[in-house]
């Protein structure tokens, strides 16, 4: 199958990549502007690389030429940013998976798996979040991704596709070398003997996925014909003082915590219920936090002087 995964050379991206060419038989071509990620994190993969912008349909309809099936993975993520300037996160996220979405109507593809989150869609609920809950955005990043969703939606009702949107945890894992999420943040910041920050009392709970069981979940969603949200995750809230030992015990540094209060507007606690996943694609979320942060401290460590860590 040819392949056409937007933002492939970003942190998802580049895993799925990685994933889609070490399984063998797919054709891969990868739209991605570079703004966070880099080709360079897909150089070890077979792929056809369009440096572009999802916004733009010239290069958009230029990666899906002869393409049967998109992952569209590309997107502003950034939350924050997200409520300072929330015109740009709508136009990006919004204008452009648009753009992805007509260019498939006119060129007739009709698999889509897109990226969504449950975190940021659903708000503060009470975990396990799942694709039953009401959806309620609490930063424009959020009401993006949910607008995708109804798009979509949409699409796949109006135009006979198939579109899954699958819902992300919190992602970890080898290739977030530019990531400010909690796992990636922390490495960089034990690498270079910083003290560590933690906003609350280190209670706080994530659902805390490794980057390659997200990209079988991808691979699985792509051999379905799924529809609508699906949650991928690993089912399991971890406190982030429980992340911070095991980093302690990986790393073998004596790494200094200076606990900050929680940050408003963050929400405590969240992990998910991954039962629809698991009924639907058959996702089965394999590498414990204990060996995927070995490997991804380990991917940080190999990859430091490169990272000029
Ligand atoms: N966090 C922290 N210190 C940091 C960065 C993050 O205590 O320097 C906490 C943050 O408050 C949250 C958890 O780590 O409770 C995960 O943060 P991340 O930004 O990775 O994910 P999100 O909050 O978007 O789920």
């Amino acid at each position: 199958m040819k392949i056409l995964v937007t933002g492939g050379a970003g942190f998802v991206g580049s895993n799925l990549v990685a994933r889609l060419d070490a399984l063998g038989g797919h054709e891969i071509v990868v739209l991605d502007n570079e703004v966070s990620g880099a080709r360079a994190a897909i150089a070890d993969c077979a792929h056809t690389f369009i440096a572009g912008d999802i916004t733009d349909p010239i290069a958009v309809e230029r990666a899906m030429e002869g393409v049967e099936a998109v992952v569209h993975l590309a997107a502003d993520t950034r939350v924050i940013p997200s409520i300072e300037a929330p015109r740009f996160n709508f136009d990006v996220n919004v204008a452009g998976s648009l753009v992805i979405l007509e260019t498939m109507r006119k060129l007739g593809i009709k698999r889509l798996v897109n990226a969504s989150t449950g975190g940021a869609i659903i708000g503060d609920a009470t975990p396990p979040v799942h694709e039953g809950m009401v959806a309620a955005p609490l930063s424009p990043y959020g009401a993006s991704k949910l607008a995708v969703e109804g798009y979509c939606s949409a699409y796949a009702a109006s135009y006979g596709m198939n579109a899954a949107s699958l819902r992300f945890s919190n992602v970890y894992g080898p290739r977030s070398w530019h990531k400010g999420s909690v796992v990636a943040l922390f490495i960089k910041q034990i690498l270079k003997g910083e003290t560590l920050t933690v906003y609350g009392d280190g209670g706080q709970t994530r659902d805390y996925v490794h980057a390659r069981d997200l990209a079988d979940g991808i691979v699985a969603a792509l051999g379905s014909d799924v529809s609508g949200p699906v949650q991928l995750g690993t089912g399991i809230g971890t406190p982030l003082d429980e992340i911070i030992d095991l980093l302690r015990e990986i790393s073998g540094e004596d790494i200094a915590v200076d606990y900050k209060p929680f940050r408003a507007g963050e929400i405590v606690h969240n992990w998910c219920d991954i039962g629809h996943a698991r009924a639907a694609i058959g996702y089965d979320p394999k590498i414990g936090l204990a060996e995927g942060l070995e490997e991804t401290w380990r991917w940080f460590v190999d990859n430091r002087e490169k990272l000029a860590l």
